[in-house]
C-alpha cells in the first residue's frame, strides 16, 4: 500500500495583464488595442497600423473584447473611418508673402 502523492504543478498564470490585441476589420492586421481610461470613462479601440480609432463609454462590466465587438459594429456601420490623404488632394498651396 504505498500510495505516493504526486505533487502536482499548478501553474496559476501570474501576468494576468496580457497584451490584448485584436485584427483591423479595416487593414486587417491584428494591431488593435483597446486602451481603457477609467479617469475618462473612456474605452479607446485603436489601430495602430492603419490609425482606425474608435472611443466608447468606458463600462466596468465590458471587457475589452467587448469594446472590440463594439468597434466592429462601428466600423461596419460606417461610424469609424480613418481619413485618407492621397485621393482628393489639395493642390495649389497658396504661398503667403510678406509685404515690406
Ligand atoms: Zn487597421
Amino acid at each position: 500500500m504505498g500510495r505516493r502523492k504526486r505533487r502536482r504543478k499548478i501553474r496559476l498564470r501570474p501576468r494576468r495583464r496580457l497584451p490584448k490585441i485584436f485584427q483591423c476589420p479595416r487593414c486587417g492586421e491584428t494591431s488593435v488595442s483597446v486602451l481603457i481610461d477609467r479617469r475618462k470613462g473612456v474605452a479607446r479601440v485603436v489601430c495602430s497600423s492603419c490609425g482606425l480609432e474608435a472611443e466608447f463609454e468606458y463600462n466596468p462590466y465590458l471587457a475589452e473584447v467587448d469594446y472590440y465587438s463594439k468597434f466592429l459594429d462601428a466600423y461596419e456601420e460606417g461610424r469609424i473611418g480613418v481619413e485618407e490623404s492621397g485621393e482628393g488632394e489639395k493642390e495649389g498651396e497658396e504661398a503667403e508673402q510678406d509685404e515690406g
